[in-house]
């Protein structure tokens, strides 16, 4: 179901044109207006969901199934070094539009594109800890 005023559902669903590489029933690939470098492309499922916690299973697979093929095509056109896939899930998160995409963002050596975090530190007692509280919810 399209959601009124979604960009992405116009989008994905073609009432908003864009720079689309490839289609099908349920997906639209295209390049990101904004890139982070070039051929930076983003995959938009046609159904609205919101974002990682509101899809489902089977259609959340359908978006990296295809993202592998995307991503041979990509490597294969741009002769990218490298690739990031990424998926932001709510404000906090880096998310601005709230429509379910993954990020495409091939890298080239010696690109000054940010994709990370600084790394923690955790004891194995706490890893153990929480890894036993979020198994209990799978
Ligand atoms: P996110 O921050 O993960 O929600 O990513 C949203 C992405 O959508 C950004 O990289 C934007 O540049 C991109 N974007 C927003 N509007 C459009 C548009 N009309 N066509 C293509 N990409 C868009
Ligand atoms: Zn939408």
């Amino acid at each position: 179901m399209e959601e009124k005023d979604c960009i992405f559902c116009k989008i994905a669903n073609g009432e908003i044109p864009a720079a689309t590489i490839y289609e099908n029933s349920d997906l639209r690939v295209i390049l990101d207006v904004a890139p982070a470098n070039r051929g930076h492309a983003l995959i938009i499922p046609k159904e609205h969901f919101k974002d990682i916690f509101d899809i489902d299973a089977v259609s959340a697979g359908k978006v990296f199934s295809l993202a592998t093929e995307v991503a041979r095509a990509m490597k294969d056109v741009l002769h990218c070094d490298g690739l990031n896939i990424v998926q932001n899930n709510g404000a906090v998160a880096g998310q601005t539009v709230f429509h379910l995409h993954l990020h495409l963002i091939p890298r080239f050596e010696g690109d000054s594109v940010h994709v990370g975090w600084e790394p923690g530190s955790s004891t194995p007692e706490e890893l153990q800890t929480l890894a036993k509280e979020i198994r209990k919810r799978i």
